[in-house]
């Protein structure tokens, strides 16, 4: 990874305008009353271009493998915050539990790496709670990781409401603060209403009732380059955006 936080006046610019670009977008649709956030997906890009944006004003930064996402918050500011939304090996727990400035990490699914999550933490750092959201597979498709979504019908036993109790009960350094799904590719390129986010949204209602808290207490992250105007209508608080701020991504490999 290139290391040096140095950028030309005209990429500062550019990245700038872009997030500023995209927050009016966010602005024009966003319900009354709320504040969603944006996260800027920064996975492969330099350094330089997280350092640019950090100096406009932006903080919050999502990245997706883990390894990049330790050598970045070494050398950035400690007031970033950090959001890891790609797949975390179970084997990765303490080097995300390393990192002291992860805002949230978006992808949990399963309970075996809650259980290494809770263990990395209580070696590192006791006094230390770090934020997750559940990922659903709202779209259902084999590629996608996540959880069944929730409906009407589910019950504590439900593999994501299980997992929410869970942590709950036996992982004092987790705190589950929201839910996160991706949804499929067709629904994010179609008109009209995104069924993956209705999908979303039914299943924060639905685990608030089984454990009996406040809807509004559990984050919703949808909504990336592609639909995050339709996620904020649908009312996400929290959209993950890259290609529109940082411009295409070369393909992972290729040199
Ligand atoms: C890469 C990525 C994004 C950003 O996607 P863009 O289409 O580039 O905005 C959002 N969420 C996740 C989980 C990602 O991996």
């Amino acid at each position: 990874m290139d290391t040096s936080l140095t950028f030309t006046p005209e990429r500062g610019t550019e990245l700038a305008e872009n997030v500023k670009e995209v927050l009016a977008e966010i602005e024009a649709v966003k319900p009354s009353g709320s504040s969603p956030r944006l996260v800027a997906i920064s996975k492969i890009k330099p350094p330089s271009d997280i350092q640019a944006l950090y100096d406009a004003g932006h903080r919050h930064f999502g990245e997706n493998y883990i390894q990049e996402m330790a050598e970045k918050a070494q050398i950035l500011p400690g007031d970033i915050c950090w959001h890891f939304v790609g797949a975390l090996q179970s084997n990765k727990a303490n080097l995300i539990a390393s990192i002291p400035n992860v805002f949230v990490l978006e992808t949990l699914a399963s309970r075996k790496l809650a259980d290494k999550l809770q263990s990395a933490l209580a070696k590192a750092d006791q006094s230390r709670v770090l934020n997750v959201y559940l990922q659903v597979n709202t779209s259902g498709e084999d590629a996608k990781s996540g959880l069944e979504p929730l409906t009407a019908d589910s019950v504590a036993s439900a593999e994501l409401a299980d997992l929410a109790i869970h942590i709950r009960d036996s992982c004092s350094q987790l705190k589950v603060t929201g839910l996160m799904t991706i949804g499929s590719w067709d629904a994010s390129h179609a008109e009209g209403e995104n069924p993956d986010f209705l999908r979303l949204c039914e299943t924060r209602l639905n685990l608030a009732r089984i454990l009996g808290v406040e809807e509004g207490s559990l984050d919703l992250s949808m909504g990336m380059s592609a639909d995050f105007a339709e996620a904020i209508r649908a009312g996400s608080c929290s959209v993950r955006v890259g290609t529109r701020i940082f411009g295409a991504r070369p393909k992972k490999g290729a040199k």
